[in-house]
């Protein structure tokens, strides 16, 4: 395995050249949104200056190239996945659409009323709120699976509360708040055994881990771009293929249809029957040179670098009184760091970094539920990627000890 070196690889991300408050920007807020290649911005501005045209709809030259780079762009992501076919990755704006769109076409058309699926008290509200929106008019029950102390799903729980009525379990992949890593293939083969489907919100997992959906044994996963060195306003969903081929359309309109009448429209095959309208053609070619990227780098060096950088950064913020920390131990989880210096809220915490240069994110992490369990109103986050250094762990760890004794001090 290749070894990255994050200071040849920041060359490829010129913002990271940049200063905030006069300081050299440190960017760990990379579970929100991660910074772009230059590889990545070139292939959308390739695509607007030479092949701009709608897709799928001309027989002219323009069109047809455009039509090729955004297909193109499908085999990457499914050859990222490892996906079996191309033909089940549906092309979304980002996890949050993916989501919703497994719960408004796979949900309507599966579940009954006294069903029950199952998630964790640990989701990300993309994997909350659509289920509420729905939940009510389907007749279905939501379960929730908690937390062991070690800030890990409880398995255990799991396995309890599956039923004879559990049509679905839909969970994270990588938690955006704990940085825990779930068994995916373990809670794969509960949920088979009780005959019913797994879906993986994989917008924090993708970007960091080798993902192989078939090894998984997953029905349905969902990547969000922005989050893997792609541009925003792209993301997949990818689905068994008979799941997706037995599931109706989410939206209507062009792109999706057979034959439209005047009173009743036959629909396409997938994946084109999930694409209504003019896609985010850009954003698309620019997701499938992300992939390249991060597959020329190799994943198992991404994964590799981000356990470096958060093994280093544990050690060094363990021993540190006042400083709390939320995440499991071990190897088994991401670069991901939520942490809180006691008495002093967490937005200020965030504010007293970036006026350092450093960008972390402060909140609640669309993870409400979460924070209660946790028994915290928020936290601060740190997030590791490709192009972090173990120097600029050195430099926040030194600014929150600064803060803490500053805060101790005048407070
Ligand atoms: N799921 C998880 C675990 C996330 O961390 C996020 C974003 O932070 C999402 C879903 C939603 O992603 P998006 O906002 O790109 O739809």
């Amino acid at each position: 395995m290749r070894h990255i070196d994050p200071n040849e690889l920041r060359k490829d991300f010129p913002i990271l050249d940049r200063t905030v408050h006069g300081n050299p920007l440190i960017y760990f807020d990379n579970a929100a949104s991660s910074q772009k290649p230059r590889q990545v911005v070139e292939a959308m501005v390739d695509y607007y200056y030479n092949h701009h045209a709608n897709v799928h709809r001309g027989a002219h030259t323009l069109s047809v190239e455009a039509t090729e780079l955004y297909e193109q762009a499908r085999k990457k992501v499914a050859r990222f996945l490892n996906a079996p076919t191309e033909r089940s990755v549906v092309f979304t704006r980002n996890t949050t659409e993916a989501m919703n769109l497994v719960v408004h076409s796979w949900g309507r058309e599966h579940l009954r009323s006294g069903d029950e699926i199952i998630v964790s008290v640990a989701e990300h509200h993309a994997n909350l709120v659509p289920w509420h929106l729905q939940a009510e008019s389907l007749g279905i029950t939501i379960k929730t699976v908690g937390l062991t102390d070690q800030y890990r799903l409880d398995l255990d729980g799991l396995e309890q509360a599956i039923t004879d009525r559990t049509r679905l379990i839909s969970i994270w992949h990588m938690n955006n708040v704990l940085g825990a890593i779930n068994p995916i293939r373990k809670i794969a083969d509960l949920a088979h055994a009780a005959g019913a489907l797994l879906l993986v919100d994989g917008a924090q997992a993708a970007p960091h881990v080798k993902v192989d959906v078939q090894a998984l044994d997953v029905d349905f996963y969902t990547l969000s771009g922005h989050k893997m060195c792609g541009p925003t306003g792209a993301g997949a969903l990818w689905a068994r293929a008979d799941v997706l081929a037995g599931m109706p359309p989410f939206l209507g309109g062009g792109e999706m249809i057979g034959k439209v009448y005047l009173d009743h429209s036959t629909y396409a095959d997938i994946p084109f029957r999930f694409e209504a309208g003019t896609p985010n053609i850009a954003e698309v070619i620019g997701l499938g040179a992300a992939v390249d990227y991060l597959e020329a780098i190799g994943l198992e060096a991404i994964f590799e670098h981000d356990q470096q950088l958060t093994r280093y950064a544990l050690e060094k913020l363990k021993p540190l009184d006042g400083i709390m920390l939320y995440g499991p131990e071990g190897d088994d989880r991401g670069g991901i760091i939520a942490f809180n210096i006691d008495g002093i809220h967490p937005h200020d915490v965030a504010s007293v970094l970036d006026e350092a240069g450093i960008a972390v994110r402060a909140g609640q992490h669309c993870a409400q539920p979460l924070m209660r369990s946790l028994n915290v109103p928020a936290t601060a986050r740190a997030s590791f990627y490709l192009y972090n250094t173990f120097e600029e762990i050195d430099r926040f760890v030194d600014v929150l000890v600064r803060t803490r004794d500053y805060f101790a001090a005048h407070v």
